[in-house]
């Protein structure tokens, strides 16, 4: 499933990142045409009513992204994946790639070096990622929308 989410949903995006699902972004004047059409898979959300032209588009009513969330768990659950946790990069969506913590070092905070053992890396944007950056928020989470299925 691929959860495509427009202009008003950049928050809600960016969750469903952090759960590892892939979460496009329609920015300001992109095209729809151009992303993953209904019959590809995709799920289209939206905050605009009257946005029915691809099919399968879903009204978001909520506008705190964490409520957002909870209005599309049903799909969230469907498609969850525990292994892909911390897999995708919150910004750009790329898969996140293992790196060598020795490679790291001028890139983290010191603390951060210091007190983790695993890396990943955003190979588009370069953004770098380690255990704790977003688990933390990510687990509860987990707890709330996933959890008791
Ligand atoms: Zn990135």
């Amino acid at each position: 499933m691929i959860f495509v989410c427009d202009v008003m949903l950049g928050k809600l995006a960016r969750y469903l990142r952090m759960l590892g699902l892939d979460a496009r972004y329609v920015r300001q004047g992109e095209d729809i045409a151009f992303f993953p059409a209904p019959s590809e898979g995709s799920l289209f959300l939206t905050k605009r009513r009257g946005v029915t032209s691809c099919g399968r588009a879903l009204l978001i009513k909520a506008d705190d992204p964490k409520e957002q969330l909870l209005e599309i768990k049903k799909y969230i659950r469907r498609h969850f994946d525990p292994s892909a946790l911390m897999s995708r990069c919150l910004d750009c969506n790329t898969l996140l790639a293992d790196i060598p913590k020795e490679d790291i070092e001028q890139l983290v905070p010191e603390y951060v070096f210091h007190h983790h053992e695993r890396f990943k890396t955003c190979p588009s944007c370069k953004k770098v990622y380690w255990e704790g950056s977003h688990a933390d928020e990510m687990r509860a989470w987990i707890d709330k929308v996933i959890g008791n299925r």
